[in-house]
């Protein structure tokens, strides 16, 4: 697979969605053919390692990428969703924001016991989603092989709070 240099494919544009916040774009990755399949392919080679047998992705992005990933590795994905979006019975977890609290849920079927899971999502900030994604995993008996991330706001800190996982992260920004 030839090296690109997956940050030049990244657009970012500041003050989006607020002012002060620097915005990490990867629809400009998706609609590239080159940094998509470079992309799906980093992140497939690093979990095929990991004897993995599902993956999962966290509403929106990580659809986006964690299906393509799935498709190359003959794998099956299951979605994780903010509240009431899910047509099925599910579980959920509580996670803190900012300000106030949110949930995130799963299909009650989504995961069987003792299913190993790679976690994959387009960035990670503070790890607050990550580590939701995480323990509602760990909630319904699956157990996190490895979490992986397109890009990682290093400032933010979020691996602290996730050191008990193995992560991987193509790009980081400070
Ligand atoms: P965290 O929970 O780690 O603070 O935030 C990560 C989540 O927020 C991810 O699901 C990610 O999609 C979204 N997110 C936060 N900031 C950005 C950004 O700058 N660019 C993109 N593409 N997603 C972001």
């Amino acid at each position: 697979m030839s090296k690109i240099d997956l940050k030049k494919e990244i657009r970012v544009i500041k003050d989006f969605p607020k002012k002060g916040v620097s915005f990490k774009d990867v629809t400009t990755i998706l609609k590239s053919p080159k940094a998509l399949k470079y992309t799906i392919d980093e992140m497939s080679d690093y979990i095929e390692d990991k004897k993995v047998d599902i993956i999962v992705g966290p509403e929106a992005r990580g659809f986006l990428f964690g299906v393509p990933i799935a498709t190359k590795l003959n794998l099956g994905f299951v979605p994780v969703r903010k509240p009431g979006k899910l047509p099925f019975q599910t579980h959920n977890v509580d996670y803190d924001l900012e300000y106030g609290t949110d949930k995130l849920e799963v299909h009650v079927d989504g995961i069987q016991k003792g299913q190993r899971i790679a976690v994959v999502d387009d960035l990670l900030a503070t790890g607050g989603t990550a580590l939701a994604t995480s323990r509602l995993m760990e909630k319904v008996g699956g157990e996190v092989a490895c979490l992986n991330f397109i890009i990682e706001l290093t400032e933010l800190e979020g691996r602290k709070k996730l050191n008990k996982y193995d992560i991987q992260s193509l790009v980081t920004y400070e």
